[in-house]
């Protein structure tokens, strides 16, 4: 089989794994441990893709509980996800072999133990210490890493070019927008947002852009967006520019 995972080097510390062009996870090299943040599709042995980068102890966490970000669980022990994720994760998992999915390279492999993890933990590497933040909104146990050391926050799908608010699981936009701008006090740390989906990094700047964008929303009440149509349904669309915008359906103002 071709190999799917292609390695980007971001730092001497950190690797971004593209995984197809279907999503991006990271591998974060600490003194002690490594981080692998997100795990993928699950269609190639991410295990052996990490150990051509590190023989470092792992651990495993997942910013959020859908199946582009967990289904590589498979090749690992346990992985830390935040618990009101938990549902949606076994939700994901017991959708792997449905008729009518791509087949599964290993549909077989069963999900790892889940352990929690929660706004304010501390997940240290050695020498590179994982803040964890809580993000919902795109789901909502989402959670962001931030590594003060290289500024990067790993946000998932929580903040990214384009958002997907339209699911059941997500939050409604205000508290979205709350959770945004908690996150003032941890900006002078944040130099770059590193999402589930690019290889390349977004300038924090972004942030305040995204704050814009919600709050531009909920004042028109969705005046000013388009209907849009994606593989679960109908939603709204509002353009931020070309090739970003907030997908959300008109529940969730
Ligand atoms: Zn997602």
């Amino acid at each position: 089989m071709e190999r799917r995972a292609i390695l980007h080097p971001l730092t001497p510390e950190i690797t971004c794994i593209d995984d197809a062009g279907a999503s991006v996870c990271y591998v974060v090299c600490g003194k002690n441990r490594a981080a692998v943040i997100d795990t993928v599709n699950g269609q190639e042995n991410l295990l052996d893709v990490v150990r051509s980068i590190t023989d470092l102890p792992l651990v495993v966490i997942n910013t959020h509980g859908h199946c582009d970000h967990i289904y590589g669980n498979v090749f690992f022990e346990e992985a830390l996800l935040h618990p009101d994720d938990w549902a949606l994760h076994d939700e994901h998992f017991a959708m792997k072999n449905e008729p009518g999915r791509a087949p599964d390279a290993f549909p077989d492999a069963k999900p790892c133990p889940l352990r929690p993890i929660r706004e304010g933990d501390r997940i240290d590497l050695g020498g590179i210490v994982l803040e964890v933040v809580g993000i919902p909104g795109h789901t909502r146990g989402s959670i962001a890493l931030l590594d003060r050391n290289s500024g990067f926050l790993f946000s998932g799908d929580a903040i990214n070019g384009q958002l997907w608010m339209q699911l059941g699981e997500s939050t409604k936009l205000s508290a979205y927008l709350d959770t945004l701008c908690a996150l003032d006090s941890l900006r002078p740390y944040i130099r770059e947002l590193h999402n589930g989906h690019n290889v390349e990094g977004i300038p924090a700047a972004y942030i305040d852009e995204m704050k814009d964008a919600i709050r531009c929303i909920l004042e028109t009440r969705g005046a000013k967006d388009d209907d849009y149509t994606w593989f679960g349904g109908d939603c709204r669309r509002h353009w931020m520019r070309e090739n970003t915008w907030v997908l959300y359906t008109p529940d969730k103002l």
